[in-house]
């Protein structure tokens, strides 16, 4: 079957190549629809991210999977023609306290593995396996849509962390403030509509696909300066990584803010911060500022009751390349006013 590889640590070592099948062992063979195509992967291609399996020095590629199963086994709770998408993350083996509880996403050894990006093959290829512990049904009427459930599942685990700060004391927010209107921002806004709250995203796009995304969910698009916007947030997604942003949000939230980083910095520019003045606003304020990535299975499936519930036009939309598999490599070149791309593997459902 052919497989979307690369030599993790080897810039523009990508290939479509002739792989395997996959070793079921009693899990589920799942027929591949579409990988998703994002930020890490880049970090990947450009051979700055990564580790192959064991015994390796090829990983298949992808994280964000939407696929039909083909066979599943007796009792698996998954049958023939289910739509499923893959979690990304695998517990660590000792395993860690996190690890045990089904927590992975707060995996405390850092030895997690992650298909397609940390020692475990990805989805990328046009059959993969699956453990049901490891599948998530999504709505049959989302279609290749779904492959949107991985980018989702890790904005609805920010929103739930969010959610546990919020509720250690009485606290009624109301404005969001989401920076960077790349696919998590979007979904990150799309989940606070959908949750009731007055939405603002912040990103340096002027024109295009992003702002009239934003607009249309009914939240409120900004560029320019951040300090400069009339808004004092309660919470803040910053989904941007760049440091200077994340000077900005938190020198402008409200009192006991609640402020997510869940962008990751390049960690290249230098920006001057006086530690001493944030730490005295933080404690004077209750302000919290946290970190979050990935997502263990109830996020998962938060984010696909999130996505059923979505209106399935505006989700088409923010996926706004389809590359084939014959064109792969157009699938890894990001071109200006990209949100998602993603690979299709097979003729569009
Ligand atoms: C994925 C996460 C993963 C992280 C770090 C992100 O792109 O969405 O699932 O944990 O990369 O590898």
């Amino acid at each position: 079957m052919l497989a979307l590889t690369t030599t993790p640590g080897t810039a523009n070592s990508a290939r479509l190549e002739e792989v395997a099948p996959p070793q079921i062992n009693g899990g589920l063979l799942v027929r591949t629809l579409a990988i998703g195509i994002c930020g890490t992967d880049a970090e990947i291609i450009a051979g700055h991210y990564g580790t192959p399996p064991q015994g390796s020095d090829r990983l298949i590629m992808g994280h964000e999977s939407i696929g039909i199963i083909e066979e599943a086994p007796d009792g698996s709770g998954f049958s023939k023609g289910d739509l499923v998408a893959g979690i990304v993350r695998r517990p660590d083996p000792v395993p860690c306290s996190a690890c045990r509880a089904g927590e992975w996403d707060m995996c405390h050894n850092g030895l997690y593995t992650e298909r397609g990006i940390k020692g475990l093959h990805g989805y990328g290829s046009q059959w993969f396996s699956l453990e049901p512990a490891f599948a998530v049904k999504v709505d049959p009427s989302l279609g290749v849509l779904g492959v949107l459930l991985e980018p989702m599942s890790v904005v609805a685990k920010a929103w739930d962390h969010i959610a546990k700060i919020g509720h250690r004391a009485a606290w009624t927010p109301r404005h969001v403030l989401v920076t960077g209107a790349g696919p998590v921002g979007l979904l990150a806004a799309l989940m606070g509509v959908q949750q009731g709250y007055d939405v603002h995203v912040f990103d340096r796009a002027e024109w295009g696909l992003k702002p009239d995304l934003v607009r249309d969910l009914g939240a409120s698009y900004h560029i320019g300066d951040l300090h400069k916007l009339n808004i004092t947030p309660d919470i803040v997604l910053e989904c941007t990584g760049a440091s200077s942003v994340v000077l900005d949000v938190i020198n402008m939230t409200a009192p006991g803010s609640i402020v997510c980083l869940a962008g990751v910095s390049s960690g290249s520019r230098v920006v001057e911060l006086d530690l001493g003045l944030v730490s005295r606003a933080m404690v004077l304020e209750n302000d919290v500022i946290f970190g979050s990535v990935n997502a263990n299975r109830r996020h998962f499936e938060l984010a696909a009751d999130a996505l059923r519930t979505a209106d399935k036009g505006w989700l088409s939309r923010l996926i706004n390349r389809r590359v084939p598999l014959a064109k792969w490599s157009d699938a890894l070149n990001r071109t200006d006013g990209d949100v998602k791309v993603i690979l299709e593997f097979e003729d569009r459902i």
